[in-house]
């Protein structure tokens, strides 16, 4: 490429360079933003919600069960009546209607029978496995607990069991009463969870076990069938939350973890970061294509502007400031070629030297910017007076030069008469000067012999002649 575009590539270089720069650095500092949002924002909010969904619908559950365990008609019925079992299948079943719960029970310590609102169901018996909440219940020394039950045939969704203890007066255990949910929001939560944010939600107990997951989306049951988890099990087994960052697959994911004492489970949310870059990616490709788009759009401007001003250069060196007209240097070198070309033809050639007369009165009496003003209009009435193919050159201050290309002595003069005319009967110069312009002119014809400086020199004689013989005439050698 041309030596004069070295700038633009230049520049356009360091622009595409600064641009692939600032976007890149855009790019990991926002990578690096949503990475740092994600593990200290995003998932804690996360891990905050599931635990306000959870104990907003565990503390009606609570009151309900706690109110059984307190209610004296209870207590009576346990202590006093027990044989009347349509009593207490009444009670429970107003209670179940009341809070629209999805069971209600009670047990009876004295009897071990086994009551909901649908009346006695069995005698429980520590021989009987699906018994064993009770007894080991009993053995406590909470009053009351959450059980979470997956294996029961009385539904396909999960259920919640809240069991309160009951107390008669003087503290003696009478049995235990309760309530039991189903829990099937928190499935739905855990389903909301993976499709609105891309997060994994579960629960695990102090086993490690994954009692609560999203069903048909997570095929595990244990932390322990988890290589990437089960490493960090003991470390992740904490009622303190905590953030892990760890590889799957060469992919990036982070784990956030919570204890939920209600529940003594432990939440963990897994994000793959990976899904939450895409826009980043998304907004580091747009700013790169704008970028590089501006930087495109100045090369080009650029370029367009260096021709520009290239163009203005050359126009500068070759043609006079004031009259736009060939200066002497570009002059000389384009009549050097006219002057071989005819040379070699054997076709006419004239020249002719012109001289504004008194030309400097004008600047002393009007000033040089209407000196100024008379070398322009001289100078168009030159070019317009001229064939195209002629040349029209300001050789210096007020002096000009014609060269008439095909054109004999005789033809030329002809024209200068013109052009003489023309100058001095031109109303604007005359309003100019406040008098009539006139210039002296001298011709001469190419001769076989002659070089640019012999054929300028005799028009140049010719021009003092008629300076010398009265001005505003035409004189030829
Ligand atoms: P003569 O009839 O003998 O040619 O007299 P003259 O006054 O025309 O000639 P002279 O050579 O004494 O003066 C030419 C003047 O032209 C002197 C100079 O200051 C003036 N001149 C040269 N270039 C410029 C220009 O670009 N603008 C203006 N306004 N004046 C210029
Ligand atoms: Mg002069
Ligand atoms: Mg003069």
């Amino acid at each position: 490429m041309n030596s004069k575009y070295k700038i633009a590539i230049i520049i356009g270089v360091l622009l595409v360079v600064l641009s692939i720069s600032i976007t890149s650095i855009n790019y990991f500092v926002s990578l690096n933003n949503t990475q740092q949002q994600l593990k200290n924002q995003a998932l804690p909010l996360s891990l905050d919600n599931i635990y306000t969904e959870i104990q907003k619908h565990i503390i009606e559950p609570y009151l309900v069960s706690s109110m059984m365990a307190n209610d004296t008609f209870v207590q009576d019925w346990l202590i006093n009546d027990e044989e009347n079992y349509k009593k207490i299948e009444n009670y429970l079943s107003a209670i179940k209607n009341k809070y629209q719960m999805f069971t209600t029970y009670l047990v009876s310590n004295k009897s071990k029978n086994y009551y909901t609102q649908d009346g006695f169901i069995e005698t429980m018996t520590r021989d009987n496995p699906s018994n064993n909440w009770y007894f080991s219940f009993k053995q406590k020394s909470k009053n009351h607990e959450i059980n979470l039950d997956f294996n029961k045939n009385l539904s396909n969704s999960l259920i919640m069991f809240i069991n309160y203890k009951i107390f008669d007066r003087d503290y003696s255990f009478l049995g235990s009463t309760g309530v039991a949910i189903k829990i099937s929001y928190i499935n739905d939560m855990l389903k909301t969870f993976r499709q609105k944010y891309h997060f994994k939600v579960f629960f695990i107990n102090k086993d490690a076990d994954i009692v609560l997951s999203e069903k048909d989306n997570f095929k595990y049951s244990s932390l322990s069938e988890i290589d990437y988890l089960n490493s960090i099990k003991d470390d992740l087994i904490s009622k303190e939350s905590k953030s892990f960052e760890y590889q799957v697959d060469g992919k990036e994911h982070i784990l956030n973890t919570k204890y939920i004492p209600e529940l003594d489970l432990y939440l963990l949310v897994e994000a793959k970061t990976e899904d939450f870059l895409v826009h980043v990616k998304d907004i580091f490709y747009f700013n790169l294509i704008i970028s590089l788009f501006i930087s495109f759009f100045i090369i080009i401007t650029l370029v367009y502007l260096i021709k520009n001003y290239n163009k203005k250069l050359e126009h500068l060196a070759d043609y006079d400031m004031l009259t736009s007209l060939n200066n002497r240097r570009s002059f000389k070198s384009k009549l050097s070629r006219q002057i071989s070309i005819h040379q070699r033809n054997k076709n006419s050639l004239s020249l002719v030297f012109i001289d504004i007369d008194d030309f400097k009165t004008i600047n002393d009496n009007f000033g040089h910017e209407v000196g100024d003003k008379v070398l322009i209009r001289i100078s168009n009435i030159l070019k317009n007076s001229v064939r195209k193919s002629d040349l029209v050159a300001r050789w210096g201050g007020e002096e000009f030069i014609i060269v008439f290309i095909n054109s004999t002595l005789e033809d030329s003069i002809v024209s200068i008469e013109k052009i003489k005319g023309l100058i001095q009967s031109d109303y604007l110069l005359t309003e100019l000067a406040g008098s009539d312009i006139t210039a002296s002119f001298g011709v001469t014809q190419l001769k076989e012999k002659d070089s640019i400086d012999s054929i300028i020199n005799r028009a140049d004689q010719a021009m003092y002649r008629s300076k010398r013989t009265g001005k505003n005439k035409i004189e030829s050698i």
